[in-house]
């Protein structure tokens, strides 16, 4: 049984830097904007950081483009406090910084490539693992490439994703790079999965039902149909 636990890791890495006065600067992948909400908001006083919006796994393109803009409302509202020092209901202050964001290329055919003779797996199982490995190491290539410290994913604030993998998976990826550090998270622990969710609504945030792929999307309405 894995015994780490990857919210303290993080913790001590921030006390770190605060004692160094140090702002790494940080390659935040990210998969919608509910799930950013609280990452940023939890990070954006710690780190210089851009959002990497890399999904090949939504399959369908109209969902993609619903998300990717829903991310870069939810940042320029983040940027626009920043810029008014305006923090109302935010748990951030002055020290918040700016976020940019990157998208990256929008081609599902790697993703299926990559889940290709997993197409059956639960959500959860080795085609979500495989998912993790191709978003992850695209993110660490980018990170590595653009000169950022550290890279991470909002991907661990979801109750139906497993950290242990998640974080392995990020720690395997920066290690095929070597130039940039994996930063270990798991966001939903600090009541962060619960406080996602009062940040989409109050920024009134699409919240999507099923996790991205087509496989996903099958297995949800297979589900609603059970209920
Ligand atoms: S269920 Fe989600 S994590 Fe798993 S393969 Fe599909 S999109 Fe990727």
């Amino acid at each position: 049984m894995n015994s780490r636990n990857y919210s303290k890791e993080l913790e001590k890495k921030i006390e770190e830097f605060q004692r160094q006065a140090a702002h790494p600067k940080l390659l935040l992948h990210a998969c919608c904007a509910p799930c950013s909400s609280y990452c940023l908001e939890y990070l954006r006083e710690y780190f210089d950081i851009t959002v990497f919006f890399y999904n090949p796994n939504i399959t369908e393109e109209s969902e993609y483009r619903k998300r990717v803009i829903e991310e870069k409302r939810l940042i320029e509202e983040y940027n626009r406090q920043v810029r008014e020092k305006n923090f109302e209901g935010m748990n951030s202050d002055e020290n918040a910084r700016i976020i940019e964001i990157i998208e990256g290329e929008y081609k599902p055919s790697d993703f299926f490539d990559a889940a290709r003779g997993y197409e059956d797996c639960k959500e959860g199982g080795e085609r979500c693992r495989k998912c993790f490995e191709l978003r992850l190491r695209k993110t660490a290539q980018v990170a590595e490439e653009n000169g950022f410290d550290y890279f991470t994913t909002t991907l661990t604030i979801s109750p139906l994703k497993n950290a242990d993998v998640l974080n392995e998976v990020g720690e395997a990826a920066s290690a095929e790079v070597k130039g940039t550090e994996f930063l270990p998270s798991d966001f939903k622990k600090k009541n962060g999965y619960k406080r996602s969710i009062e940040l989409s609504h109050k920024f009134d945030l699409y919240r999507q039902d099923f996790c991205g792929c087509s496989f996903s999307k099958a297995q949800r309405e297979r589900e609603k149909d059970c209920h």
